[in-house]
This record gives C-alpha cells, structure tokens and sequence, in this order.
C-alpha cells in the first residue's frame, strides 16, 4: 500500500467529478482521490438558461455534489486557499494543508460584476440582471414575466465566457417568450456584444447573426462595456457609445478562482492557468493538470469541452505516475446545441482547427449541424440526462468522443460564407 499515490482534485464541478470518476475506474488499486470544493450544491449550469423564462426550476438543476462521486473518492468542503506547486502542497482557509503527488485544478470560471463601473451598484438586481447564477436567473423571472413594453438589452461584457452561445439563446427565448405573451411588437430586443459578429468563427457567426435579424433582433457589435449605469438604464462602451434599456441582462467579466491568483507562479492576468492545449498539463508544473473553464485555452469555456478534455487529462495522469510520455491528442473539440426559441435549437460542433460548419453530427446521418431543426431541440433536453447519468460518471458515450469527428461535415467555400 506504501506506493499509493495521492490525486488531489480542487473543485467537485463538472470537470472535478468527470476527472475523479474517471481516475477512479482507471486506477482502481494505485491511487487515493481527494475532491475538494468550497460549495456542496452541484448546480446543472446549462439550465440557468431556462430558469429566467419558467421552464425549469431551481429543485431541478441542483444535486447534493459528493453524490455525484464514485464510492473510494473522498469528498471535502473547503475553501482553496493556495498552491505551492514548488512543495507539492495546497492551503485552505481555515489554515490546513494537504499534498499530493498530482494536483488536479477544476476550480472553473469565477463571475466578476464588480469589476464593471456601476454594474453591481444601484440598480442590480432591479433593473440589471446576470442569469449565470442560479439567484440572478432566478431574481429575472418574475421581472421577465411582468415584461410588457421597452427595450431590453442582452450584453456581453468581454469574452472569455461560460458558455459563449448563452446570451445568444437567451435572445432567441427572450423572442419566444414575448410572442407567447403577446407583447413582443412593443419591446424591442438587442444584443450587445464584444465581438464582430454573434460569434466567433465565421460560418457559424454569419448563421447565427441571420437567425438573429429573422427574430427582428438587433446586434450591436465591437462593444467593449466600460460602464452600466443601471438607474438611467445605459450601457457606455469604452469608446463613447451608449445603448439605452429598460431591462438590462448582462453576463458579467469572467476570471480564474481567486486562489489562483495568491498561488505563486499558477495563473495569468485573469486568474486562468496557462496549460498545454493537447496534454492538459500546466505550464506550471508537471504534476499539475487542469479540466475545464479553469484552463487558458483557446477553447469555449463549456461542459462538453470539460467532459472530452476528461478523456486525455485522465489518460495523462496514468501515464505521468507511470513515467510514460503524455498523450498530446487534445484537439479542442466542443460541441453545443444552441436553442433557438418554437422547440428548436442549432447544434455546432469543432475543435481547434475546424470552425463549426454544416452537415451532420456525428457522422453523415444524425443531427443537423448548424440548421434549426426539433431534434436538436430534444437533443438540448436530453443533455440534461446525459449530464447527470453519463457525463459526470465518466461513461464514454459511443460516437462522441474526444476527437472531433469530420465525416458528416460540409466544407463551406470561403467566398459563400
Ligand atoms: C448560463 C450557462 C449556460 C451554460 N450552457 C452550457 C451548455 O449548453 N453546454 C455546455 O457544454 N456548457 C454550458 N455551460 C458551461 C458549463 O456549465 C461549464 O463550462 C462547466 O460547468 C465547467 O466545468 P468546470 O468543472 O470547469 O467548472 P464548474 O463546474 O463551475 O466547477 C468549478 C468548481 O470549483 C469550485 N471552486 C472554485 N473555487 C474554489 C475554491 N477556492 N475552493 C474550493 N472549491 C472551489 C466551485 O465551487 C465549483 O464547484 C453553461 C454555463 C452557464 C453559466
């Protein structure tokens, strides 16, 4: 039993519980699992997006979250302090310490309002809402629902975030929700975001910004938010612009764990950890690997990422104990299904190479990509499922793996983009 090794993972979320569950059935005899997190409330974050409109409530998005770990994997509520990568230990608030041979950092996305002028100040909560928490998504409901006239604004303060296609869909119900109330011709929906277009690849931009002109929904691009005066409802760019509203949902600037910012070394300006993009491995040490948004990767900051990147982080802290060389086939592939409002949703799929384009996923018969369609939809709701009973034991689903499949994808000439 002396050779027993110690992984310690920090932060029980979607990537700590995909990682510790994999670990476990992988090295069922060599190693000890430790799962540390500050919160004992699992939150399903995907179904924030549904809260706002009621179609789903807080009781169904939330799980005790040791649950949801394997028997043999120790759960521990506590706050992450700091890491000393150099001595192989982490500290806790309430002043313990623990070391292990790999540190596992899970520790996600952080939501930051109070870095942008005014936004948290009066206002928040009343007129200026964030439904990426579950108190914000579920504070916007009844203000949603008593909604009948005026402007109101989706923003997008700066990337990277969560789940980047979120703001777009809640646009696309926001629409839904009002024609379903009857009030949609008297309130006006805009979209306001840092980015050139809705999205950040090309073809999958021009498609979804088409969608979102369909919907009578306006786009006001290469907004970078300096401030949110939320009593006189406006939103002011760093560059002078101004967007009026009457109800204003922002998603908020978005860093690393705090604690990555006290840990000498770990992280970059945001608190993200610069990691190997293929082997998962910090750039920190080599006993440090990272899963999830908690990684500054050019990746979207989603589940499905965090669930395909669990396939290689964990093949790669088998081979470091074993001292083999790391399996660099990380090839950034995510994949999301983008709900559009009437029972529909847009599904893409990429990785680091290939945007998202049309056909089908995952092979050349199965969902359409890039097209609405109600399959896509249903695909959305069963995710839920697959979160909860697949994703977060570790279960590889068969024919979506990690590596970005290509054969039902259509290239698009660049000049018909
Ligand atoms: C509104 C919304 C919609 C989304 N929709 C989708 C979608 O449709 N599809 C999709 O794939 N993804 C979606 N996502 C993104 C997805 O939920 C995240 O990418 C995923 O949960 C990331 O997993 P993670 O393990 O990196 O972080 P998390 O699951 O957030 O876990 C991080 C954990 O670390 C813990 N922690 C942090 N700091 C400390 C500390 N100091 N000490 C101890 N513990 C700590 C936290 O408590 C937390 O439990 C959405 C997210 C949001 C907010």
């Amino acid at each position: 039993m002396a050779d027993r090794r110690h992984v310690l993972i920090l932060g029980g979320g979607t990537g700590g519980t995909i990682a510790a569950n994999r670990l476990r059935r992988l090295l069922p005899n060599s190693v000890d699992i430790t799962v540390v997190d500050s919160n004992d409330d699992h939150v399903y974050q995907p179904g924030l997006l549904f809260v706002p409109f009621g179609l789903t409530h807080a009781g169904d998005l939330v799980r005790p979250r040791g649950r949801q770990l394997h028997d043999g994997i120790v759960y521990t509520h506590a706050t992450v302090d700091r890491v000393d990568t150099a001595h192989n230990t982490v500290s806790f608030a309430g002043g313990e310490t623990a070391g292990y041979d790999v540190l596992v950092i899970a520790s996600g996305a952080v939501l930051m309002p109070e870095e942008t002028e005014g936004l948290t100040g009066p206002g928040w909560g009343e007129k200026v809402f964030t439904f990426y928490s579950l108190d914000g998504a579920l504070a916007l409901a009844p203000v949603l629902a008593g909604f009948k006239m005026g402007r109101i604004v989706v923003n997008v303060v700066d990337m990277p975030i969560k789940c980047p296609v979120a703001p777009l869909e809640f646009c696309f119900l926001a629409d839904w929700f009002l024609r379903e109330r009857g009030v949609r011709d008297q309130v006006s929906l805009t979209y306001v975001t840092p980015l050139d277009g809705a999205f950040t690849k090309p073809v999958a931009s021009k498609r979804l910004g088409e969608l979102l002109a369909d919907k009578g929904i306006e786009v006001v691009t290469e907004f970078n938010t300096g401030t949110v005066d939320a009593e006189a409802g406006t939103l002011v760019s760093y560059d002078g612009r101004e967007v009026p509203f009457d109800l204003g949902v922002v998603v908020p600037l978005h860093g690393g764990a705090e604690f990555v910012g006290r840990s000498a070394g770990l992280g970059d300006e945001l608190n993200f950890i610069p990691t190997d993009a293929h082997t998962l491995q910090s750039k920190a040490a080599p006993n440090v690997f990272v899963i999830g948004d908690a990684a500054g990767l050019p990746v979207s900051k989603a589940g499905s990422v965090t669930h395909f990147e669990g396939e290689v982080l964990t093949e790669n802290i088998r081979r470091f104990l074993d001292g083999d060389s790391l399996d660099a086939s990380y090839d950034g592939h995510a994949n999301c299904f983008i709900e559009t409002g009437f029972g529909k949703a847009v599904l893409i799929d990429f990785n680091y190479d290939t945007e998202p384009l049309p056909g089908h996923f995952p092979t050349r018969v199965g969902l359409p990509l890039l097209k609405e369609s109600h399959l896509n939809h249903l695909g959305k709701l069963m995710f839920q499922w697959f979160y909860w009973h697949a994703l977060l034991p570790g279960h590889s689903i068969p024919g979506i793996a990690s590596d970005m499949p290509t054969a039902g994808k259509h290239q698009v000439p660049a000049g018909t983009r």
